[in-house]
């Protein structure tokens, strides 16, 4: 279990670099703050100090893993039993239940070992990256790489990597307290000096592994990695990698439970009966054990580890990283996923098409993608780039941070699509970003965020200082009190505004995202957002991911609702909705604000019939969860900000995006997409639907298997016949035959109508209605056809040995054959009956395994079995066939009450 931590700490061992000046830090560590380090010397380092991790969770060895497996207690009583036969003179026995103890050792080793390699790979999956200067060049690298002396690049919702001394920060706020205890975001600044003697809270020129930016921008220079940062002085405290129980793993330790506690009677019957009958004690004991293995599904949850881990290098494959176990289970049941719209549900390229101008022109823009090639047109005339277009977008490229670069023959956008578009479409008119940055330098900003869905920045020009603001066109209106227009300004009156809404109306019916700039000339920032000049919109396309389309439509199949959450404009946002076939008609988008002002009791009216909810800011989202969890839904939902942490966290899947994710939302959620594709949530869905229908299979088929033993003991018991099977055999027919069949059901290809199915049910008993019927007719008609052989086997007149291997024979064909009829609740069983080539490798192994078992004289010895002749075997074969068409018939009687 995860501790909760917040440690206060007062004073730290480590080296106080708060109370050096940026010059000396610089030179200590040998680092150019512009250029970085260079390769060569970052390698260096990363020798002399090692990787930036904390040593503390570095993962088991094969060696402890090893011995992990004898704390078994399954293994530890096979031990003693093992050491009792020994110690009485029973060699055969003690030796026999060695060699299956190695067997079950060796199996769980190998199955742990995997296990942890796949957690091991998620691990460095979903570790963190570190944005970096090194050679002059701005790259991201795995914050495993970071060495003492790298610059590193800090903005909102970065994790931060490494202690660093900061060497320069804008707005810079942080969040410390997993250090500190603080809870109110820190302000931080690069000029400031501390005392020595100041404490960790204290330090506002440093930054700390571990903690957040919340806001703003900064830039920093490592001074500590690994354990010797002061989140690593209280590594020892915690675990990054939780390993929780499942859900399903608490469900199977209870149903454990129970299991032992039937078992515990039905051992006590059955001890009791041998001794009163006059068997050895030693014999009754050893069977005692035996019978208790075949019964307590010991095992269960270990196995259930393994396939969950195993489904997460699977879900790995299919773009989603997932964080904790749990969560594969949980999306299995997910009933409705809250997905962004742009980069989620769109391509996140944006192009800007149409430009509005104060004054009323509406311009055409030519050209695609990324490429600063295009130019401006009105109806089919060219546009010239006229002093009101040029401010317009110059106001979009300064008050922007995204830059295009060159790459090969293609242009790639660096930093936020919306803004590169900006940028593209001011080089279209002949406006070079980088130039224009050098002509009007940035001394102070306001970030963007999605609250104010705005962003401003102030710019030193030769004679003057101007404030640009860019956001959504109602914020940026709302700020400004004149316009731009082609002969000069003019006062925003009630009925322009009105028309400038209208006409960004008319954009957005166009699924055009729309962005609005001003202007105004300004002395600092306080007084920037006040009366500004408004310059005019730019229409920009997102186009829907075309894969998205599809997996709403098969999300729609599957039971699940598809609902997005969007910030964008709710006109835009209910056009894109309409080209995915989310909306469906006669329905409303609805907007944070509308959403706000509802109470809970009118939300939770409405909220199953909203599809789009538009202008919403993240604490709306998480009101959003709260109510459709209240409602009974397994919620996944989507985020990508800071402030998106807590719905993620409250989501029963929270979902970050990979590419445009935070840090912070990262670490708040239990997946990542890897592509940011909405697709993917889709098929990370059917990944945890399959995972979790074929750990339903392979439990559902060894407690029947079980059942069907206990069945059969219990019956010769009570019927006073000799009991059918030795010690040894059942040990055998557990821990050996059923072992790797099973296994293989754990990684059954899935079945065709997986995402036809409603989804789970949050309390829903773990097994369907199905699955009971098959484990209980498996087990009766098991125990009714073996009884039936052995009681045949005994009026046969041959030895005991004999009726006891063809049973026994009987029993493992039973069990066998039950694996291909399990893989299904209620497809036919000659439905693709050798899909699963993992099974059909099983059965071969353990059918060849099993001849060894009958016809090598030492294993005969061992296990008490005979020869078994041709029609010995035609006999088990026939009586284990029967088993077949019984489970047709429980399975077509299901799927009848089914459709009745
Ligand atoms: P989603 O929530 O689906 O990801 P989104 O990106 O539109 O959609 P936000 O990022 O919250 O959501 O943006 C909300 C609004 O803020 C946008 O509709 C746009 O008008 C404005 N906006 C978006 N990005 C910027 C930016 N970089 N600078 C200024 N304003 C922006």
């Amino acid at each position: 279990m995860a501790k909760k931590f917040v440690i206060m700490i007062t004073q730290s061992k480590l080296a106080r670099w708060h109370a050096v000046t940026i010059a000396e830090t610089l030179l200590r560590l040998k680092a150019d703050p512009t250029a970085g380090l260079f390769d060569a010397e970052a390698k260096n380092r990363l020798s002399e100090y090692g990787a930036n991790e904390l040593t503390s969770i570095r993962p088991p060895s094969p060696v402890t893993l090893f011995f992990n497996q004898l704390k078994n207690s399954l293994v530890i009583i096979l031990i003693i039993a093992t050491v009792l036969s020994g110690v009485l003179g029973h060699a055969t026995e003690a030796i026999t239940i060695a060699v299956i103890i190695f067997f079950t050792v060796v199996f769980g080793f190998f199955q742990e070992f995997r296990a942890e390699k796949a957690l091991l790979a998620l691990r460095e999956l979903s570790s963190p990256v570190a944005s970096v200067i090194r050679e002059g060049v701005e790259k991201e690298i795995a914050a495993r790489f970071l060495v003492p002396g790298d610059i590193i690049l800090l903005k909102t919702g970065d994790r931060i990597p490494a202690d660093a001394r900061l060497l320069e920060a804008v707005n810079l706020k942080l969040e410390e307290a997993s250090l500190t205890g603080e809870s109110v975001p820190v302000e931080k600044h690069h000029e400031q000096m501390c005392g020595e003697a100041a404490v960790v809270g204290d330090r506002r020129n440093m930054v700390f592994a571990g903690t957040s930016v919340t806001y703003g921008r900064g830039r920093g220079i490592v001074t500590g990695t690994g354990m010797k940062t002061e989140f690593g002085s209280i590594a020892s405290m915690l675990e990054t990698v939780k390993r929780e129980v499942t859900p399903l793993q608490k469900n199977l330790n209870r149903v454990g439970r129970q299991l032992s506690f039937i078992a515990f009677f039905i051992i006590l019957g059955i001890v009791f009966l041998g001794l009163f009958r006059g068997q050895p004690l030693l014999e009754v004991f050893i069977f005692g054990i035996a019978i208790a293995v075949a019964v307590v599904p010991e095992a269960l949850p270990a196995v259930v580890t393994i396939s969950l881990a195993i489904g997460v290098e699977r879900l790995a494959k299919r773009h989603a990283l997932v964080r904790q176990l749990p969560a594969v289970e949980t999306l299995g049941s997910t009933s409705i996923i809250c997905s962004d719209k742009t980069g989620t549900l769109t391509c996140d390229q944006m192009t800007v098409r149409r430009i509005f101008l104060g004054g009323g022109k509406v311009i055409d823009v030519s050209g695609d993608g990324y490429a600063p090639q295009g130019g401006f047109f009105m109806g089919s005339v060219p546009y010239p780039v006229t002093p009101q277009l040029r401010l317009l977008l110059q106001a979009g490229a300064l008050c922007s941070d995204a830059r295009i670069v060159a790459k090969g023959d293609a242009w790639e956008p660096k930093g936020d699509p919306t803004e590169a578009a900006l940028v593209v479409v001011a080089g279209k008119g002949g406006l070079k970003k980088e130039l224009l940055d050098d002509e009007y330098q940035r001394i102070g900003e306001v970030p963007f965020s999605s609250e104010t869905k705005r962003m401003t920045t102030l710019h030193k020009g030769e004679t003057r200082m101007t404030a640009y603001g860019k956001g959504a066109v109602e914020v940026i209106l709302n700020s400004c009190t004149q316009y731009e227009t082609d002969t000069g300004i003019e006062p925003l009156t009630a009925d322009i505004r009105t028309a400038i809404l209208r006409h960004a109306h008319e954009f957005a019916t166009d699924a055009l995202r729309v962005i609005a700039a001003s202007y105004r000339p300004a002395n600092d920032l306080l007084s920037a957002e006040r009366d500004m000049i408004f310059l005019g919109f730019f229409g920009m396309i997102d186009p829907p991911r075309a894969e998205a389309k599809e997996a709403i439509e098969r999300c729609r199949a599957a039971g699940i609702k598809v609902m997005m959450i969007t910030g964008d404009h709710p006109i835009t946002a209910e056009a894109v909705a309409k080209e995915l076939n989310l909306l469906e008609p006669g329905k409303k988008v609805v907007t944070g604000p509308e959403l706000a002002a509802m109470s809970d009791a009118q939300l939770d009216n409405i909220i199953e019939n909203i599809s789009v909810c538009a202008r919403v800011s993240p604490e709306h989202k998480l009101r959003i969860v709260e109510i459709l969890q209240r409602r009974g839904h397994i919620v996944a939902m989507t985020g990508d900000g800071v402030n998106d942490a807590p719905a993620l966290k409250k989501a029963n899947i929270g979902i970050a995006m990979g590419i445009t994710g935070t840090g912070v939302a990262k670490e708040a959620a239990a997946m990542t997409l890897a592509d940011d594709n909405f697709a993917s949530i889709v098929a990370a869905i059917e990944e945890g639907r399959i995972i979790f229908t074929n750990i339903k299979k392979f439990l559902a088929y060894l407690l029947s298997s079980n059942l069907a033993e206990i069945g059969i003991i219990t019956t010769a018991s009570v019927m006073g016949l000799p009991l059918p099977f030795s010690a040894a055999q059942i040990l055998y027919i557990n821990l050996v035959s059923d072992g790797l069949p099973a296994l293989a059901l754990a990684v059954d290809p899935k079945e065709t109508d997986i995402m036809e199915r409603s989804p789970r049910k949050k309390n829903q008993h773990l097994f369907s209605r199905s699955f009971i019927a098959l484990m209980i007719f498996g087990a009766l008609w098991s125990t009714v056809v073996n009884i039936g052989l052995y009681i045949w086997a005994r009026e046969a007149g041959k030895s005991l040995e004999w009726g006891m291997t063809l049973v026994f024979a009987s029993l493992i064909l039973f069990q066998l054959l039950n694996t291909y009829c399990f893989r299904s609740g209620h497809f036919s069983t000659f439905h693709l009956p050798f899909a699963n080539r993992w099974l059909n490798r099983a059965v071969v192994w353990e059918l060849f395994l099993f001849l060894c078992v009958i016809y090598i004289p030492t294993f005969q010895t061992a296990l008490g079995t005979v020869p078994l002749s041709l029609l010995d075997w035609a006999i088990a074969v026939l009586a284990a066939g029967t088993i077949v068409p019984v489970l047709e018939v429980a399975k077509w009687l299901v799927r009848r009450s089914e459709d009745a």
